[in-house]
């Protein structure tokens, strides 16, 4: 039997409205819009267990590396389209980062599900040998592409960018660190070899690499303004975040900006030049949650939203990996960590633009570490934890000092030592707190107007001994005048054993308050 394959007239009309239609309605599913989510992290410093963080609750605990694993399974499993990116300086916080050199930290993060995190400063603080030797055992991708060996092409992590695939996109991640912040905040001894080159030349070169290949480029990045050690100061985002804002600006291209250093959350997402900047708030007290809509026909992303999950103790159930890991790195240091030292009568706590208490502690541990030493000083971020009122062990010194920086006696004209203290008061680093022979007043951003040493004022042509951490007479923090020294002694004492020297033969140590650093026309 023979089919006539001719259709009627009106049938072949309806035929071709119908395939018509067809072709607008895939023309329509073509132009998708998708939903992603980028769960971020920066600064995590080691914080591994929860605790009070005062300026949060006063009461309930707050974050924790167990509770931030479960809060990281539950958005990822409530967001399938999604990447945990970190943006550097795991390490350095609390003593088990310390006394493991980053190992304890590189090991928990391994149970925190990250996809991508970029290097910091701090995780230069044992070296930059010890900080291949760690990031090594990462069994997450660490990404680094402007650091190298000195006068060569070789990158010290041989890992620029990566790209993944999330809801049938293709996704670019760079990690870089800011060269300003590589010079500026890490003692230079534990980079000596290696290079940090412009950020922005490696990332202008890595954008033309990826952009051919990818939907959507995200940076991670530690730069910018030092991150703030006291919950007093700076709450300007966008001030402390303008290292960020200047590179969108300069290199377009980036999609998302994932930036660390600052310790600066973004409770809204910044824009600069359509990049979009987020960070959190620090050591591992919240998770940072961004959502974009990716219009695949407009090829961009046409809204977002960012949120900042703090992570309470009392909400989440502990991880059990994460716990098994992070219990069996506690009992690796207890056993230096809980060694008793004296007991303080009141809390110790840090400060970052005026004297503080632990400031006044330790200046005073260094200064009478010998004779010889007119006055001490310290730099305000060198402390990164307060020590409750009680027993203070050594785990609580090396907690509030986790650096292992030394003893420096270095012999200064006071001509120099107002240099020194010119740039404590300039703030681009916090202040200089100071050791009980020395006073001084300034104005914040500004400059020092009165400086006196034994109770009496500093002359420009006099010499005196001038003790700090290492880091600080090498030039960190932007301490440069200290290079030019009449006399360098470094005592290879480390800071933490001074602090307990000093403070071992005391019954008990009361924190004081003396007016040795005078804020006038304060603005912070
Ligand atoms: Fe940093």
């Amino acid at each position: 039997m023979r089919v006539n394959k001719c259709l009627p007239k009106n049938r072949m009309f309806k035929k071709i409205t119908e395939s018509f239609l067809i072709f607008l309605f895939s023309l329509q599913t073509f132009a998708e819009v998708k939903e992603l989510t980028i769960l971020h992290t920066n600064d995590l410093h080691a914080h591994l267990f929860p605790r009070i963080a005062p300026w949060i609750s006063e009461s309930r605990k707050i974050g924790g590396f167990a509770n931030l694993a479960t809060l990281v399974k539950q958005q990822k499993a409530s967001n399938p389209n999604n990447i945990l990116i970190d943006a550097g300086d795991y390490f350095s916080g609390p003593y088990i980062s310390t006394l493991t050199k980053g190992e304890a930290v590189i090991k928990s993060m391994n149970f925190l599900g990250i996809d991508a995190a970029c290097i910091g400063n701090h995780e230069f603080d044992h070296g930059w040998d010890n900080m291949l030797e760690q990031i090594k055992k990462a069994n997450f991708p660490i990404l680094n592409g402007n650091l190298f060996f000195e006068g060569t092409d070789d990158l010290v992590w041989d890992n620029p960018y990566l790209i993944l695939e999330r809801a049938g996109l293709k996704i670019g991640i760079i990690g870089l660190h800011g060269k300003f912040a590589f010079y500026d905040t890490i003692n230079f001894k534990m980079t000596e070899g290696i290079e940090a080159r412009d950020e922005e030349e490696y990332l202008r070169q890595y954008i033309k690499e990826l952009e051919p290949i990818t939907d959507i480029i995200i940076l991670a990045v530690h730069q910018g303004m030092p991150g703030r050690q006291s919950t007093i100061g700076l709450t300007d985002v966008e001030r402390n975040l303008y290292k960020d804002i200047l590179l969108a600006q300069n290199v377009p291209g980036v999609d998302i900006i994932v930036t660390g250093h600052a310790h600066q959350g973004t409770e809204k997402a910044l824009v600069s030049n359509g990049t979009i900047i987020v960070s959190t708030n620090a050591t591992a007290t919240e998770l940072g949650k961004l959502q974009v809509m990716f219009d695949t026909e407009k090829k961009k992303i046409v809204s977002h939203s960012n949120e900042l999950i703090t992570i309470y103790d009392d909400e989440l159930e502990d991880d059990a990996d994460m716990l098994r890991e992070i219990t069996f790195w506690q009992k690796e240091v207890d056993q230096v960590a809980k060694v008793p030292i004296v007991s303080a009568t009141k809390k110790l706590v840090r400060a970052y633009g005026k004297e503080s208490n632990m400031g006044n502690l330790f200046a005073d541990a260094i200064e009478a570490f010998d004779p010889r030493i007119d006055i001490a000083v310290i730099n305000s971020g060198a402390l990164r934890q307060d020590i409750k009122p009680g027993i203070v062990t050594k785990g609580d010194l090396i907690s509030a000092f986790p650096f292992p920086n030394t003893v420096v006696m270095t012999k200064l004209k006071g001509s120099q030592v107002v240099k020194i203290f010119n740039h404590a008061a300039g703030m681009t680093n916090g202040i200089l707190q100071v050791s009980k022979n020395a006073k001084y007043s300034f104005s914040p951003r500004n400059k020092a107007h009165e400086i006196w040493i034994k109770g009496k004022p500093l002359k420009n042509d006099d010499e005196y001994w001038v003790a700090a951490p290492n880091f600080v007479t090498q030039g960190g923090d932007g301490y440069w005048e200290f290079q030019n020294s009449i006399e360098y002694i470094d005592t290879g004492v480390l800071i933490v054993d001074a602090a307990e020297y000093f403070l071992q033969d005391m019954e008990v140590y009361e924190p004081k308050y003396e007016g040795r650093v005078l804020v006038i026309d304060s603005e912070i």
